[in-house]
């Protein structure tokens, strides 16, 4: 095996998506603990920043002339070059936050033990399924009273449709939580609160069949303890590697982030089942990083910089096969051309640094001087391939744009385009009608303003947003439909796309059905092609 497919190999790189509060930032704390790259939970940035107010989160932009979100954090574990990809969540919310997932090869779920599934994690979710990358589910929090074990695993698999494995059990929850019992080693592991996860605890482990584990738990608590894992032992669905690897089942461990507790074996386990970099899809079949010696990569995300004086961005790269090196050239296949991939930059747990080399698995942040655009392909292999496209995640919001000076038409034309094939929000227009006015879509409302704010300071124009009641879209599908006669709901609006392909819109998620069920042979698509 070469140098470069080791390190491929060793490499894990996965998203952690949660509804906001749930614990993500405190997990990804945690794990850094452990890997060393702090020393003192507490301290991973952009947390507290994420929180400001829109308006103060511009002044950050402004002051630091670069974004302050941060993409991807490294840090070295047992072994394993670790790659966590930041979904952002809050206000911040964005399309961006599934892109993320498209760059991942698995996926932490973390949920709140007392409030199990929650709508965020829902959308997010239904992303990795897509993708059928593997899904592991961390439940949180259970150090506050939890719900009842067995239901939250009910929840799961009813709310997301995917099976479950525990691999560990919680011993109560709250105040009465008492540890986890490990099915595979049948031990039980003690909780303890070590100083609020300041520091990396001393784990207690005690075999289940030890006498002194009966006098620490009491009798009432080691007879649920026995009564539930016989039932698991009967209903549970048995781990098996591959339904996992192929998104089918999912392992869930249990445990509390804030106290530390569980995390680091959550974290071993996960590196065990998960798994290093993935095949991707091209036009010229599958590229699998252990056999392709060539660089390539795909842009995921893109990402403006918000200070006037240095139009700039950053695109964001996920490399999917062989080794990079910092100002090395290679063949940007959408644009055609040979480029030198300058100013490579990688976030180490809290600060952003410049890097000289990276690998397949690896993502890696590019200053764009406006060539690339979401999806593209960048590679030194001779047969130059593209690799399969981002899909277009559905608007949730959307507002008409009235722009206030009409004199400045091409200004705003070109603004709003280009903000637009950044990918922070997607640009419709009326179907039928001749009118130019524009419709805007967007996953997070932060976008809207992001919009305002963008075009008044980078492009001096000023708008006027009119919010529709609208919230659901649909690409359709079979393009061929005849759109005159489609027979839609009294809440639908028809739109087309900059390509000029018909959308729907639809203010009622009920309407969609009944859309479908008027019209024979219609096929609507909650992801459009980009
Ligand atoms: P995020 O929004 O998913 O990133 O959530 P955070 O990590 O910011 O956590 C949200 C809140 O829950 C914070 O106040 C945390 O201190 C708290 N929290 C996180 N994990 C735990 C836990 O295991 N137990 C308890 N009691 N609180 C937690």
């Amino acid at each position: 095996m070469s140098e470069i497919t080791k390190e491929i190999e060793r490499r894990r790189t996965f998203a952690i998506i949660s509804h906001p509060d749930a614990g993500k930032t405190t997990l990804t704390e945690k794990f850094l603990l452990y890997g060393g790259a702090i020393n003192q939970a507490g301290s991973v940035k952009g947390k507290a920043t994420a929180r400001h107010a829109v308006s103060d989160w511009m002044e950050i932009e402004k002051e630091r002339g670069i974004s302050v979100t941060s993409s991807v954090l490294q840090f070295e574990y047992g072994g394993f070059c670790i790659n966590i990809l930041d979904t952002p969540g809050h206000q911040d919310f964005s399309e961006d936050t599934y892109r993320t997932l498209m760059a991942a090869d698995s996926a932490v779920m973390v949920i709140d033990g007392s409030k199990g599934v929650e709508a965020q994690t829902r959308k997010l979710f239904k992303v990795c399924v897509m993708r059928h990358i593997p899904i592991f589910t961390f439940i949180n929090k259970m150090d506050r009273d939890a719900m009842d074990t067995f239901e939250l695993l009910d929840d799961i698999e009813k709310e997301l449709g995917i099976a479950t494995c525990p691999v560990n059990w919680p011993i109560g929850s709250g105040k009465a939580f008492q540890g986890v019992y490990d099915r595979n080693s049948r031990e039980v592991e003690l909780f303890s609160d070590t100083q609020k996860g300041t520091r990396m605890g001393e784990v207690q482990k005690l075999s289940i069949d030890t006498g002194e584990l009966d006098g620490i738990l009491g009798e009432e608590a080691r007879t649920k303890l026995d009564e539930e894992i016989e039932l698991l032992d009967g209903a549970a669905a048995e781990f098996d590697q591959e339904l996992v690897s192929k998104g089918e089942l999912s392992p869930v461990f249990f445990g509390s982030a804030l106290t530390n507790f569980g995390v680091e074996t959550f974290l071993r386990h996960f590196l065990d089942m998960t798994t290093s970099p993935l095949p991707r899809m091209s036009d010229k079949g599958e590229i699998d990083p252990m056999t392709e010696p060539d660089f390539s990569a795909f842009v995921f995300k893109i990402q403006a910089n918000m200070n006037k004086a240095h139009r700039d961005r950053i695109a964001f790269m996920r490399i999917c096969s062989g080794a990079f090196t910092a100002g090395m050239s290679v063949y940007h296949v959408q644009g055609g051309k040979e480029v030198r991939l300058s100013q490579p930059q990688q976030m180490m747990a809290s600060e952003r640094k410049m890097i000289d080399s990276a690998y397949g698995g690896d993502i890696i942040g590019i200053f764009d001087p406006g060539i690339f655009s979401i999806g593209d392909t960048l590679t030194n292999a001779k047969d130059r391939y593209v690799y399969e496209g981002i899909p277009t995640f559905a608007p949730e919001h959307f507002a008409r744009v009235r722009q206030m000076d009409t004199m400045k038409r091409k200004q705003f034309v070109k603004g709003i385009n280009q903000i637009a094939q950044e990918g922070a929000i997607q640009i419709f227009q009326e179907y039928n009608t001749g009118m130019e006015e524009i419709i805007v879509g967007v996953v997070g409302v932060l976008q809207f303003d992001v919009l305002k704010y963008r075009l008044e300071n980078e492009y001096n124009v000023e708008i006027l947003l009119e919010n529709l009641p609208y919230e659901h879209i649909r690409w359709i599908e079979n393009e061929e439909i005849d759109m005159d006669r489609l027979s839609g709901t009294s809440d639908m609006k028809k739109i087309k796309d900059l390509k000029d392909r018909p959308l729907l819109l639809f203010i009622h998620e009920w309407s969609i059905r009944m859309t479908l069920e008027r019209n024979d042979g219609l096929r609507l698509s909650e992801f459009g092609r980009s």
